[in-house]
């Protein structure tokens, strides 16, 4: 309730996305809650879990949880803004994968992406693609399993 927007003390919540982390998916870049340090993917990624978590929290403002980048960005008003230094660390270790993490990371993964962005593109009348937009989406577990069969 009284939750400030961005809250310098709170610590990320981990290296890698909660939620992803949670349905065994994968992520191509992570953003972390400025308010909560809820460490989600980015929307360039499947899941995109930073904004779903975003919109489920209330959490307005989010910054990278990329080495070497320190923007941040307002949902409010759909810009990027400046922030104050967070609790460290400031992003996830130097040594993990990008995509991550590197166990779940199928393949195809370029392809996955863009085949996600041609859809959401060339389809706007569509439904929401299949776990776009609620927490409850079906992330492609498959992926671990199927590096081998494309
Ligand atoms: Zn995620
Ligand atoms: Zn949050």
């Amino acid at each position: 309730m009284s939750q400030p927007d961005v809250d310098v003390t709170v610590q990320p919540s981990g290296t890698g996305c909660v939620d992803c982390d949670a349905t065994g998916g994968w992520w191509f870049h992570l953003r972390r809650c400025a308010a909560c340090g809820h460490i989600g993917c980015c929307d360039s990624s499947l899941s995109k879990h930073a904004t779903a978590h975003a919109t489920s929290s209330g959490h307005p403002v989010i910054t990278s949880f990329e080495p070497g980048e320190d923007w941040f960005f307002d949902y409010r008003t759909e810009r990027m803004t400046d922030g104050p230094a967070l609790a460290a660390p400031d992003c996830h270790p130097v040594d993990q994968s990008t995509p991550g993490p590197a166990s779940r990371v199928p393949a195809d993964w370029e392809a996955q992406l863009e085949a996600r962005h041609h859809i959401r593109a060339a389809a706007s009348s569509f439904p929401s693609a299949p776990g776009a937009s609620t927490s409850h989406s079906t992330v492609p577990e498959s992926g671990i399993d199927r590096r081998t069969t494309r």
